[in-house]
């Protein structure tokens, strides 16, 4: 299948870049990290991306994991158009937002209360505020590597896009909120237990992804989540769950119960959104209640609660409650992980595959990758280059070495053996040419 000739999308993208900032609305999508024209997407179904130039590709990033139904799942559409036609927003509370904040505690009973937002980046933003203003205290501790949108504070050490450009802070962040933010290596213990003593009462929150994906997936290492809840509670620090990819994805109560750890906080957002723009954060009733209206932490948002977004999500959340839905899928993608490290191991390519259920990535490096300063040592043109080799092949991966692959249950076997067949023919072409 030869799809180096994608005229229309290297039409539209010039185009794009005379308007729009690089020819994109978020910095990953536009290949800096690849090179080559980024895909101009016509439309979507199941598991297949379709380009404005009608190639069609088997697509691993599934709008970057909001999509675990795959594209156009029919229930979520239905949904979606019947709430169209009862109003696109109403400024006002309804009885959709009620329900999913019931539903989704349910599925995670450490939210006590919760708050709906528009985006993940608002939700661990007003995340870190609640904690601030419940502690009093001003730091926060993140995991170098570990990504939390596209807040001010968070913009430092941060992975996702900043990692793919190798920025290690973002411009436009004052120096003096940037010194509240403190990094250690991500699975490392040692180094919270030394931050936590330098600055013993005075670390506000502790915010991580409990399984990181935006280093490239790295899972927690057996006991790590469990130490930083332990000192986090010793330390009187908020400890917060970045659920935002991990929510609904790594068990329908996130990596929360997966591991039965119980965070003050957990943000969510993509999943629960069913592919429209959702993110929440919620937790301890002691906590929540700091925020506007019942307390003096200020947030609010037009769209908030947005009724079309809900409904997405009321149409989602019941279909992942299906007996067994975890399972088929993960199993799915487990059998790529395992036929990747196969692969790997047949063409002579060093590489690793790092998975968590239905997140996966493949690293080249030559060690296994445990934190971002492992995921930095890969080898990423040769990554540009297996992208390219798969994207000629119909399969649509993250531009990105630091991004997770995410399967859907919109993929089918046969998607995972085109894929694994792609990989194949792929790491051949890398093996032969190196
Ligand atoms: C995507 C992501 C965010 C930011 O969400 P946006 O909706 O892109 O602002 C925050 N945290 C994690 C772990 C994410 O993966």
């Amino acid at each position: 299948m030869e799809q180096n000739a994608r005229p229309r999308s290297a039409e539209l993208f010039d185009r794009a870049q005379k308007i729009l900032v690089g020819g994109v609305d978020s910095p990953v999508r536009a290949f800096r990290a690849v090179g080559g024209t980024p895909l101009v997407v016509d439309h979507a179904k199941g598991s297949r991306l379709i380009d404005v130039d009608g190639c069609e590709y088997i697509d691993y990033v599934c709008s970057w994991g909001a999509l675990i139904l795959g594209h156009a799942d029919p229930d979520v559409v239905s949904a979606v158009a019947d709430q169209a036609r009862r109003g696109t927003s109403y400024g006002m509370t309804s009885p959709l937002e009620i329900e999913l904040g019931e539903r989704i505690r349910s599925a995670v009973p450490s939210i006590e209360r919760i708050r709906f937002v528009s985006s993940g980046t608002e939700a661990t933003m007003s995340a870190v505020r609640a904690a601030r203003a419940f502690t009093k205290r001003d730091l926060i501790l993140k995991f170098e590597g570990g990504y939390h949108g596209h807040a001010d504070s968070f913009l430092v050490e941060a992975g996702s896009g900043l990692a793919t450009f190798g920025i290690s802070s973002s411009a436009g962040v004052p120096e003096a909120l940037a010194r509240l933010t403190l990094n250690v290596p991500y699975n490392d213990i040692a180094a919270v237990e030394r931050i936590f003593s330098e600055h013993s009462r005075k670390i506000a929150a502790v915010i991580v992804e409990p399984v990181a994906a935006n280093m490239g997936v790295v899972a927690p290492a057996p006991g790590f989540l469990e130490s930083l809840r332990k000192i986090a509670e010793r330390a009187g620090t908020v400890l917060i769950f970045d659920e935002v990819i991990s929510g609904f994805r790594i068990a329908y109560g996130g990596a929360q119960a997966a591991f039965d750890i119980q965070p003050d906080m957990t943000v969510l957002g993509k999943i629960i959104g069913g592919g429209l723009p959702v993110a929440a954060y919620g937790g301890r009733r002691e906590i929540m209640e700091l925020i506007s209206p019942e307390g003096p932490a200020y947030q609010a948002g037009t769209l908030s609660g947005n009724p079309l977004a809900m409904r997405a999500g009321l149409a989602t959340l019941p279909k992942l409650e299906t007996p067994g839905f975890y399972n088929s899928l993960n199993a799915m993608a487990e059998r790529l992980a395992a036929e990747l490290r196969a692969a790997l191991r047949e063409s002579g390519v060093r590489g690793h595959v790092n998975a968590a259920g239905s997140l996966l990535t493949l690293f080249f490096a030559d060690e296994p990758v445990r934190n971002y300063a492992d995921a930095k040592k890969s080898n990423t043109s040769r990554f540009a280059t297996f992208f390219h080799q798969m994207l000629n092949r119909g399969v649509f991966l993250p531009p990105s070495q630091f991004e997770a692959l995410f399967v859907s249950a919109a993929h089918t076997e046969d998607d995972i053996n085109r894929t694994l067949s792609s990989a194949r023919a792929s790491l051949e072409a890398i093996a032969v040419a190196k």
